[in-house]
């Protein structure tokens, strides 16, 4: 099965490339796997599943753990379902892809949660840890992809006011390392590699 995985991972990478689906980048695996294994989660929650590719990552690093992962767009979210059952059944029966706004359906969900991937809409993302925060188990470990956004977000290359098609998104992703950063309970690290990823850990 593991072999049987790894390639689906394979074939995902190169349906991604081929659509420009924005999966998780190959720098920002390894962190993204750490994050993880950290938490060393027995449930997750991610907004935005796309076709599946992070969530198959994380069930395959945490192999008791279950998924609540959450998809917008319908088709994306049929496509990940059918790469989840070909990943088979010890995989997809951890598996809930919902479909809906995260925003919307944020509310709906019972905690608690040990790992929170975040990588759904980036003008949302303070709205998306508010949201979570009544669903975190007492040491969860929140992980947020794309939070430096092309450079744009903090240090060189970010002291320009950010282009009008980005602006929104540059500045609630500056809102989002803030509020992260500013939380009593959690300590923040971000990583440059990829897009940037942020990792916050609970630690009451
Ligand atoms: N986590 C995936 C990539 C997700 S790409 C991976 O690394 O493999 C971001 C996805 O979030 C897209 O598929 C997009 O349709 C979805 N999305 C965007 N806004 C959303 C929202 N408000 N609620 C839920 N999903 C959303
Ligand atoms: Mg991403």
């Amino acid at each position: 099965m593991a072999k049987t995985v790894n390639h689906l991972l394979y074939e995902m990478e190169a349906y991604a490339r081929a659509r420009q689906v924005p999966i998780l980048t190959e720098a920002a695996r390894p962190i993204f796997l750490r994050a993880v294994r950290e938490a060393a989660p027995c449930r997750i929650l991610e907004l935005g599943t796309a076709i599946g590719y992070s969530a198959l990552l994380a069930l395959r690093e945490a192999p008791e753990a279950e998924i609540v992962t959450i998809e917008r767009d319908e088709a994306t979210a049929e496509a990940a379902k059918a790469f989840l059952r070909r990943a088979g059944e010890t995989y997809a029966a951890r598996a809930t892809i919902l479909v809906g706004a995260a925003e919307e359906l944020l509310p709906t969900l019972s905690g608690p949660f040990d790992f929170v991937f975040i990588d759904a809409a980036k003008s949302r993302y303070p709205d998306f840890w508010l949201g979570v925060q009544p669903l975190l188990a007492a040491r969860a470990v929140v992980a947020a992809d794309n939070v430096l956004f092309r450079g744009l977000v903090e240090g060189e290359g970010s002291e320009e006011w950010p282009k009008h098609s980005y602006r929104t998104m540059v500045l609630q992703l500056r809102e989002y390392l803030r509020l992260v950063r500013s939380a009593p309970d959690f300590q923040t690290e971000v990583f440059p590699e990829g897009d940037g990823m942020a990792v916050s850990r609970r630690n009451p």
